[in-house]
């Protein structure tokens, strides 16, 4: 089977994690240190909370951001399920903002339109937690200027998009949010096994990020309620939770993050190649932008006949390709629907979803495995 996406793991990776491995620490040590060092100092941001997961990383930016029950925050609702717990985790309401139909990123016109009407109703959102579907960086700069108009804070979800760039700079930098979050999941651009970090400027975000994600524990008496009782003290402040990545994960994501841009170049290579290998065919393949260069997360085409999607897909995988769909909806989760959403509430990510189809795509896919891909699909449409 050719999956649909493949982590890289090389002689160096292995031998940086053995090297921890025969160290004194195992657990949350010097090596997370360095990583968050590392990624703040790719990205231009100036702190770095690593955690267990983009999903404790996303919680932890919607607590330090204060969110809490009563209030409101926005996402798009074609994302992984994460972009939208991290604020019920937090016993906030959670709605979706519809997507552009082009870039399947949330609509910037959408958000205007839903801001307006939620200003009339008094129910601003607190926080919108944008994500740059795919791997293609959303109109950050617009939706920032709103974040300015009404109020909001601004997570952004960029577990697809570590190495993408915005008008010239790398996504993670904070120019137009107030915290980033990205994922190392396997089957994401770099990868710690499980991991992810919150990227932040804002030094009081970034300490109280980093107490939640040791169980609300400091050490540092300047944090302390009364004084310290001694150099063993320490004093849980909050709830907290363990979120700690490992330093042996961190050794993996150091060394993998030498090879980002070289990831993130052969993705947009084999994207260009598939752009021209399947011109023709009744799909649209990925959108780009003016403003921002993708990191090619993943390849996502759509189907003009939504109606055969499904039968090329069992195709596809039936030929042994392992093709996806991303993303369901989240708002036609059952979970969600619970919370009141129901199919027709935001009808331009439901179509996207109904045409969708995830092509291979990760750095070591030969081109051979390529053009097999690219045949079986072309088989698999005039058959649909
Ligand atoms: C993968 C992903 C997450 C969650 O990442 P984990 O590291 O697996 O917790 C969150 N948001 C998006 C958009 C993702 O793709």
């Amino acid at each position: 089977m050719i999956p649909y996406g493949r982590q890289d793991i090389t002689e160096e990776d292995i031998k940086a994690v053995v090297e921890v491995l025969r160290s004194d620490w195992l657990t949350q040590g010097p090596t997370v240190g360095c990583f968050e060092a590392a990624v703040g100092e790719y990205c231009g941001a100036r702190f770095g909370v690593a955690t267990n997961s983009a999903t404790s990383a996303l919680h932890l930016a919607c607590l330090a951001l204060d969110v809490g029950e009563g209030d409101h925050v926005w996402t798009t609702p074609i994302s992984f399920v994460a972009s939208a717990n991290c604020a019920r985790m937090c016993g906030a309401d959670v709605d979706f903002v519809d997507v552009d139909p082009h870039t399947w990123n949330m609509s910037v016109d959408a958000l205007k339109k839903k801001l307006l009407d939620a200003d009339r109703g008094n129910v601003l959102p607190k926080v919108v937690i944008p994500v740059h579907f795919a791997g293609l960086p959303c109109e950050m700069a617009e939706i920032r200027a709103l974040s300015e108009q009404y109020g909001f804070r601004v997570i952004e979800d960029a577990s697809h998009a570590v190495g993408a760039s915005y008008r010239g700079e790398p996504v993670g930098g904070g120019r137009y949010s107030d915290i980033t979050v990205f994922s190392f999941h396997p089957v994401k651009i770099v990868t710690t096994g499980e991991g992810g970090i919150a990227l932040t400027n804002n030094g009081h975000w970034a300490e109280r990020m980093a107490r939640l994600r040791s169980h609300g524990i400091t050490r540092d008496p300047s944090h302390m309620e009364g004084e310290a009782e001694g150099p063993w003290y320490y004093q849980q402040t909050d709830l907290g939770f363990n979120y700690r990545m490992t330093d042996i994960q961190a050794a993996l994501g150091l060394s993998q993050l030498s090879r980002l841009d070289a990831y993130v170049s052969a993705r947009r290579r084999l994207a260009r190649r598939y752009d021209q290998l399947l011109a023709g065919l009744p799909i649209a393949t990925p959108a780009y932008s003016l403003n921002a260069n993708s990191a090619f997360h993943l390849y996502v085409v759509r189907l003009n006949a939504a109606g055969q999607r499904r039968q090329v897909f069992e195709r596809m995988r039936a030929a042994g390709i392992g093709v996806n769909v991303h993303y369901i909806p989240i708002p036609l989760q059952p979970y969600y629907r619970r919370l009141g959403y129901k199919p027709g509430d935001f009808p331009d990510a439901e179509a996207c979803y109904a045409g969708a189809l995830t092509l291979p795509l990760f750095p070591g896919l030969a081109e051979a495995d390529q053009d097999y891909v690219v045949a079986q699909l072309r088989m698999a449409l005039e058959h649909a």
